[in-house]
């Protein structure tokens, strides 16, 4: 059994049904790529706020493009770094206008993983991140995003290297990972980082992953 598949089962083991939500995505996946647009550098609860807010004054995409760049960076203020996050969700806008001639980017379901892919990774201030998160949450495909929780965690256990980029840890996650079991691996990898594996002063003692743990093995000699 690899590291990664050992990994899995015993932080399922740990979280699963309890901590994974039963549905995260958007029947339309445009409000799943703003909304992680959103989420960068913020917590959920201020994303999750800026989006209902914005929701809230603004029901449509076409009502932010007329309101403009201002009134949107009002609106999504809670998230922080409105300017930027407010510039570059009216470029993305503007740009699947452009693409598809109304304000949905549903039509790419009908194209593989791959050229969903590339197509929002060519969006503006659209990362790598962002891009697995829309992919797996609001496509329903398989897709591994990597946040900072993820990433320390597969750098302490040693399936990633130390120096290993997110980007990195998530190409060698999709790689690895049965696609079944992405969304609960992601889901539970990340409720690991905030409950136990804490960037500063983890906790290993009595952590599911202790045994196979390269850093506590190291932190032991
Ligand atoms: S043993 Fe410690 S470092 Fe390793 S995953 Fe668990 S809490 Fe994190």
């Amino acid at each position: 059994m690899s590291r990664v598949t050992e990994i899995l089962d015993a932080l399922e083991g740990q979280y699963h049904n309890e901590q994974c939500p039963p549905e995260l995505g958007h029947p339309e996946p445009l409000d799943g790529l703003i909304l992680t647009i959103l989420s960068q550098n913020t917590n959920d609860i201020n994303r999750d706020r800026a989006f209902a807010n914005l929701k809230a004054q603004y029901p449509s995409w076409p009502d932010i493009i007329t309101a403009g760049p201002a009134k949107l960076e009002d609106a999504i203020r809670t998230a922080g770094l409105a300017h930027t996050k407010a510039g570059r969700i009216i470029a993305v806008l503007e740009r699947v206008y452009s693409d598809f001639g109304e304000y949905s980017i549903r039509g790419l379901a009908a194209h593989g993983r791959e050229y969903i892919r590339e197509y929002l990774r060519a969006l503006p201030g659209v990362g790598a991140k962002t891009v697995a998160c829309t992919l797996l949450f609001d496509f329903k495909l398989p897709a591994f995003p990597v946040d900072t929780h993820i990433t320390r965690i597969s750098r302490r256990t040693g399936i990633a290297g130390e120096k290993s980029s997110p980007e990195e840890i998530s190409r060698m996650l999709e790689a690895v990972v049965p696609e079944s079991r992405c969304l609960g691996g992601h889901v539970n990898m990340i409720a690991h980082g905030r409950a136990v594996c804490h960037p500063q002063k983890p906790e290993c003692e009595g952590c599911v992953l202790s045994e196979i743990c390269g850093y506590r093995r190291n932190n032991d000699a």
